[in-house]
């Protein structure tokens, strides 16, 4: 990693010559929600003033970036009994601006899966090999809880992050891209009092989170907590509107869908993300569904984010943003659920 500081003006150059040369996204207001807050989304921009920097958080992720909701995998034409596939998975040179340090994690999380998994995805790949990410700090909201899964920092899975200093950024290089494309722009290195300044402002982050979630131990608490009344409890609120996967940085669970022209002359194979608290996604050919209980159906949708896939990739899956729990209409969070297990699992200790 390469640290140097820029002016916030020499930044606003910076973002104004990389958005005259790419398609470029970043944060803006798209409205407003029922308390009259600002919601904020990625939006492309064609100039640094539409993007708002001192947003707060986006309410989808930037998942959408690189694993559209719905997208066509394959095209197929068929002549006589010749049939032909056509692939596209090129994707022009695009920027993204203002990631919070829970997207960049949720991306990285997403590369385990898609790019260093046992089935890469070339699409995927070619989406963030061409995607140039740059990165800003913020101070949590209320009940964000990315700390307690240590994504409140990140570490790699960007080209450039910026820590606000006032009136200047301390930026981390994590790409020679990112690099080169500075030289165009004055920075300089960072002075002893630079240095101190960036962690001062990493620690007053830090200190700033109001919500804190106990992982710890958390897979083999799931196992214990597997059949738990808890899961009916909250199980019973979802509406299975499958709303938290789709604003989920992580979720990937998607389905397959083939569709051919009345002609018979053309096809394609779709993918589309799908949730697994949707009450059809665990039925199979034949109409048996596994998982026709929604306390299930929501308990496999944790057991995946917390304990399946920290069992594989040695953390969970979640990072702690908490888009699902200002998305649910039933009011159901991670927080809740999890403290909610383990003060069940307390009061079921034998007094001492
Ligand atoms: S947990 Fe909430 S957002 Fe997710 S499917 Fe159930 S009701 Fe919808
Ligand atoms: S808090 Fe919710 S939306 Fe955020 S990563 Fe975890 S499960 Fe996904």
């Amino acid at each position: 990693m390469i640290y140097k500081v820029i002016t916030k003006s020499e930044f606003k150059k910076f973002i104004n010559g990389l958005i005259k040369e790419n398609q470029t996204f970043g944060p803006r207001q798209v409205d407003e929600d029922i308390n009259g807050k600002p919601i904020y989304q990625f939006r492309e921009v064609h100039s640094f003033d539409e993007m708002d920097l001192d947003y707060t958080v986006t309410y989808s992720s930037v998942k959408n970036f690189f694993l559209p909701f719905r997208e066509i995998l394959s095209r197929y034409t068929f002549q006589g009994d010749d049939w032909e596939q056509s692939l596209e998975y090129r994707v022009n040179p695009r920027v993204i601006v203002g990631l919070r340090p829970c997207d960049i994690n949720g991306l990285a999380i997403l590369d385990k899966i898609f790019i260093k998994g046992a089935f890469p995805s070339p699409y995927y790949l070619a989406r963030r090999n061409n995607t140039f990410l740059i990165g800003m700090d913020h101070e949590p909201l209320e009940d964000c809880f990315c700390e307690s899964l240590n994504h409140h920092v990140v570490r790699h899975g960007f080209n450039l992050f910026c820590s606000d200093l006032g009136d200047r950024y301390y930026l981390s290089i994590d790409s020679s891209k990112a690099f080169n494309f500075l030289k165009n722009v004055e920075t300089t290195e960072p002075t002893k009092k630079d240095n101190e300044k960036f962690i001062a402002r990493k620690n007053f982050i830090e200190r700033s989170f109001k919500t804190r979630v106990e992982v710890t131990g958390l897979p083999s608490f799931l196992d214990i907590e597997f059949k738990s009344p808890i899961w009916k409890k909250w199980g019973d609120k979802c509406l299975n509107c499958g709303t938290c996967a789709m604003v989920c940085p992580t979720c990937y669970c998607y389905g397959i869908e083939e569709s051919i022209d009345v002609s018979l002359k053309t096809s394609r194979k779709e993918r589309f993300q799908y949730s697994c608290n949707i009450v059809d996604f665990a039925e199979v050919a034949g109409g048996h569904n596994f998982r026709p209980l929604r306390e299930d159906r929501l308990k496999y949708r944790f057991y995946h984010h917390y304990r399946g896939f920290a069992e594989n990739a040695e953390e969970p899956i979640c990072v702690g943003c908490n888009r699902c729990g200002r998305a649910c209409l039933a009011g159901i969070n991670p927080r809740d659920v999890i403290n909610d297990l383990r003060l069940e699992s307390k009061d079921e200790l034998p007094a001492t």
